[in-house]
């Protein structure tokens, strides 16, 4: 497609914008739909906006998979003159800048359940498109729906988005409008001393190519023990199906995932293990309708009668949590593994939240966005509203506060996970290595291992602080100003 002037009068020739966001694919896609069908040349963009990359959720891991998805697209879209163009910068900035060059008629994104900021950077971004004239069209990402004030009929509605055809996309050759115009977009270079490294190949890599990977050996061989390893630190690397960052990032949309495991020719061989992850599909998108009705979920309790609760917010404890060094084994292995490789399940995610505002009676926003950072998957829709729920300040659901060493040695009774992510463990026998400090200082000698100096002792009595903790969370949820908010919560976000 040839590059057309503007009006008469004007010399900026007229195109299109695909706002890349959360959706890095090209199939099953929208907004390259409606792009290629609209007779303009247009541009596909990422905008990594500086004001977003400064908030203390991101990290470099995350801009590392995003880098790695955009370099996949690309394989696809530049031979046809359509590369995504990366910016750094502001956003109004970049749409600014943009169209001092081109006379922009549309702008196709898919909307983004994101937190306050983005949230109020798409607002300022609005009222630019609409005093330039340029039509902005959001697309419904997933199953989450945009305006909602309950839950009525939500689950009906998600179901019709799955069984919704896949789009096709195809992508024809055009005259890419920013060669064409021979412009310069170093403006919006990444700063040399800030620009993402590439993940570390124990990182699970970015791209849609990977994402497909990993979807197929699912639906293969890898989905039939889900069910059975789901919980199991050590075996979930191998049978949980991985997709999380795929998703999160749109590298699949979930009803790229939902159909082909539906209708995969192992489908009815494995029904019981492909419908418990083709469950929690429904699950990450009523999570993020929650987050996308209520963003403030990143900041404020979801139960705001918690905000009068005190905790002990220790320091040092909090540094141990972080830094993989609490003495517990399970803890700290998978603070460790996590830090490592930038997944775990998620009982170990929900193990690692209770430990942290139970056990060591911190505030949940002391450790929330040092596992937002780390999560390769983080979706602030699922991370707040999940967090929030295992460190029991919504007050509508059941406290679950996990007792480490049982859930130790149920889901690792080998203590596979734990040698391999604390080697200081690796000679401690089966009997002691989920609880190291019950050892005697005759075996801490034979087993060549001194609890203190070669591994930390427990920082805090698991047993003794998981009693105060549940005295302390149960009596607070009787409080007045707790029982109101629920019954608001209940109104809310529980499906009818
Ligand atoms: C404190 C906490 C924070 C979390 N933060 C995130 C996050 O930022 N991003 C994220 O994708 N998941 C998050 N989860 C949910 C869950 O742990 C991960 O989705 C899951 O472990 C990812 O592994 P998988 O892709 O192999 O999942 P599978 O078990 O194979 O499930 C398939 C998909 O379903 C969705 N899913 C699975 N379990 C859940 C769940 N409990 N809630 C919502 N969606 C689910 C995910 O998209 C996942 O990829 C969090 C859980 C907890 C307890």
């Amino acid at each position: 497609m040839k590059i057309k002037p503007g009006p008469r009068g004007n010399s900026r020739p007229e195109v299109n914008l695909v706002w890349i966001k959360r959706d890095l694919r090209t199939q099953d896609h929208a907004s390259f739909q409606r792009a290629e069908s609209a007779g303009l040349p247009y541009i596909p963009i990422y905008i990594f906006d500086q004001r977003l990359l400064n908030h203390p959720d991101v990290s470099d891991r995350h801009l590392a998979f995003i880098r790695a998805s955009i370099k996949d697209m690309n394989v696809v879209l530049s031979p046809l003159g359509k590369s995504i163009r990366e910016f750094y910068g502001d956003s109004l900035t970049v749409f600014k800048w943009l169209n001092e060059s081109f006379l922009i008629k549309n702008v196709w994104s898919y909307q983004e359940s994101g937190i306050a900021l983005s949230w109020d950077r798409d607002k300022a971004v609005r009222e630019f498109f609409v005093e330039n004239h340029i039509e902005w069209t959001e697309f419904q990402q997933n199953g989450v729906q945009r305006g909602r004030k309950n839950r009525k009929d939500w689950i009906k509605n998600w179901y019709m988005t799955m069984a919704e055809p896949l789009i096709v996309n195809s992508f024809s050759p055009q005259e890419d409008p920013i060669e064409t115009k021979a412009l310069d977009l170093s403006l919006f270079d990444w700063p040399i001393d800030i620009v993402p490294q590439n993940n570390p190949p124990e990182m699970q890599p970015g791209g849609q190519t990977k994402a497909r990977h990993y979807l197929m050996t699912f639906g293969k061989e890898r989905g039939a023990n889900y069910a059975r390893f789901i919980s199991k630190p050590h075996k979930s690397r191998m049978h949980c199906s991985r997709l999380s960052p795929y998703i999160s990032w749109g590298n699949l949309s979930i009803r790229q995932v939902y159909q082909f495991l539906k209708h995969h020719k192992n489908y009815r061989h494995h029904k019981r293990a492909f419908n418990a992850m083709l469950v929690r599909l429904r699950w990450h998108c009523h999570f993020i309708q929650k987050f996308e009705m209520e963003c403030t979920y990143e900041t404020k309790c979801i139960n705001q009668g918690f905000e009068l609760m005190q905790h002990d917010n220790n320091e040092e404890l909090l540094l141990a949590w972080k830094t993989g060094t609490t003495g517990i084994p399970i803890v700290d292995a998978n603070m460790r593994a996590l830090k490592a490789t930038g997944w775990i399940n998620f009982r170990m995610r929900a193990l690692l939240v209770s430990f942290l505002t139970h056990h060591l009676d911190q505030d949940w926003r002391k450790g929330v966005y040092h596992l937002a950072q780390l999560f390769l998957d983080y979706d602030p829709g699922i991370h707040y509203p999940q967090f929030q729920m295992q460190a029991g300040t919504t007050g509508v659901n059941t406290i679950r506060m996990y007792n480490p060493v049982k859930n130790s040695k149920e889901h690792d009774p080998e203590g596979q996970f734990l040698k391999k992510w604390l080697p200081e463990l690796a000679h401690v026998p089966i009997e002691f290595i989920h609880a190291p400090w019950e050892m005697s200082e005759l075996e801490q000698t034979m087993y060549d291992l001194n609890i203190g100096r070669d591994y930390p002792k427990p920082v805090v009595d698991v047993i003794g602080s998981a009693q105060v903790a549940r005295k302390k969370i149960w009596s607070f949820r009787k409080r007045p100003e707790v029982q109101k908010e629920k019954k608001k919560i209940l109104n809310r976000h529980v499906i009818q």
